[in-house]
């Protein structure tokens, strides 16, 4: 845990976020700014700045199952939807604490800016 570290404070409740699921490993919460009609955040419970800092493959796993799970009670798995990690400044990372972005609820352009 990171005392100052914004995910890390939602993570014990010290700051509010519409979360839509919960368990041992991650919690997944809705995006401040959504990009989609569904733009749901995944973070693990525990801090680890960066996808190149982490080791933990359950722990990135869990990550993945927790967004198929929330897509589908979403109920966007028929029209389909993105799992994104953005690591480092040139893919725009602001938030040092790993995460996933679950996009869905819109057509979605390939390739990403
Ligand atoms: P990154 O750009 O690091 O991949 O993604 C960070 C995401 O966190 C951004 O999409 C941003 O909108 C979101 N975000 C930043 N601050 C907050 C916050 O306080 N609450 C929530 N729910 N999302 C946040
Ligand atoms: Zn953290």
């Amino acid at each position: 845990m990171s005392e100052s570290c914004l995910f890390c404070r939602i993570v014990r409740k010290e700051i509010p976020a519409k979360i839509v699921l919960e368990n041992e490993h991650v919690i997944a919460f809705r995006d401040i700014h959504p990009k989609a009609p569904t733009h749901v955040l995944v973070v693990p419970r525990t801090h680890v700045a960066t996808l190149d800092a982490a080791t933990d493959a359950r722990m990135l796993g869990e990550m993945q199952l927790a967004a198929a799970t929330i897509a589908r009670a979403e109920g966007i798995v028929e029209g389909g939807y993105r799992t994104v990690v953005n690591c480092g400044a040139d893919a725009g990372q602001t938030v040092l604490h790993v995460h996933l972005h679950l996009l869905g609820g819109r057509k979605l352009r390939w390739p990403p800016g």
